[in-house]
């Protein structure tokens, strides 16, 4: 009498096959990889993942850097978070995926090998691009998790303060954005295709951290933004004690840009983090042969959110991203007249 096969247990085995993130024991830091390539035997690519699991139990909170490869400061805030908390005093865990975009970082590149913004790629698919089936994998990294902090600078050739953007009208977004403790949170939902607005569409709560340049590591913008991860620890239950206010947080979402009109060469006098009033001087463009002159300037009370950082104008370059200021809460409005710069 033949026997059939046992038949494969679908259920456990669909569910197994989605642990990707290993199991810790209480107190124990590990390291995984994620594979994404596997050219030969010998030359393969992986994506690094770490884990770090309280002594006690508690919620998740997710990291993820690089997702854009050029955008460094991230990688040494996710990189400290997991190597300097003690679990003896860490209630849950946290999952670093530190370099998501490995190859751009290898590359010094904003996007993946396919020439894709792997930001704009999400939830991916495991039958799209290459870049689509990477965002698949990170994904299920994340799902699940009680928090997401997704970890930025700005674009190559420009300059951010440090701020948070996070999408206040969902209330546990809003509450995680708070206790980061930015001095600004810029509202608004996020692209389609971000990590940050699909993880928040499925339920995980997630916020942005913009800070500094690309290519560089900035110790300004790296403290501020393990403060600020250490901050929703805090808020989450995962570290004691009470997350830190900072002395004014302003909650805009009228952002735009000011761009040039024409060739030239770009002079700026304003930092990330500066507040303007009407008629400031934020930039002069002149042509090279010094005949043509433009002032860029602001026409209303705002903050500078960014920066360029390169000299080099056509007409539209962007030169500031500005966050205008409405109805300001009395106690902001004093904390101002006595600061004309937020960042710092
Ligand atoms: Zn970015």
């Amino acid at each position: 009498m033949s026997v059939p096969p046992p038949k494969p247990a679908k259920g456990r085995a669909a569910a197994r096959s989605k642990v990707v993130v290993p199991a810790a024991r209480p107190g124990e830091r590990r390291e995984f990889r994620l594979q994404l390539l596997n050219l030969d035997r010998f030359s393969r690519v992986a994506m690094p993942g770490v884990v770090l699991r309280g002594r006690h139990d508690g919620p998740t909170l997710a990291v993820t850097a690089a997702i854009h490869g050029d955008e460094l400061n991230g990688i040494e805030i996710a990189r400290r978070l997991t190597n300097d908390i003690d679990p003896t005093y860490l209630s849950g865990r946290i999952i670093a995926l530190p370099s998501v975009n490995v190859m751009g970082v290898l590359a010094g590149s904003r996007y993946m090998p396919d020439g894709r913004d792997l930001n704009r790629e999400f939830p991916g698919s495991t039958k799209g691009s290459f870049t689509a089936r990477v965002a698949r994998r990170v994904l299920r990294v994340l799902d699940g998790a009680d928090g997401h902090i997704d970890l930025h600078t700005g674009t190559r050739g420009r300059a951010n303060m440090p701020h948070v953007r996070a999408h206040l009208d969902d209330a546990r977004v809003a509450a995680l954005a708070r206790a980061f403790g930015a001095p600004v949170i810029f509202d608004q939902r996020g692209s389609q295709g971000t990590l940050r607005r699909t993880l928040v569409d499925r339920g995980v709560p997630s916020i942005l951290f913009e800070a500094g340049q690309a290519s560089v590591f900035q110790p300004y913008a790296i403290r501020a933004g393990i403060q600020g991860a250490m901050n929703v620890m805090r808020h989450l239950g995962m570290l004691r004690g009470e997350p830190r206010r900072p002395p004014v947080q302003l909650e805009l979402e009228d952002a735009h840009w000011v761009r040039t009109s024409t060739t030239g060469l770009l002079e700026v006098f304003v930092k990330p983090g500066d507040i303007l009033s009407r008629g400031d001087l934020i930039a002069r463009n002149v042509s090279i042969f010094g005949d043509h002159r433009e002032e860029i300037t602001a026409d209303r009370r705002e903050v500078v959110l960014g920066l360029a950082t390169h000299p080099l104008a056509a007409p539209g370059t962007p030169v500031a991203h500005l966050l205008e200021f409405r109805a300001l809460p009395a106690a902001a409005r004093k904390a101002l007249a006595r600061r004309r710069q937020l960042d710092g």
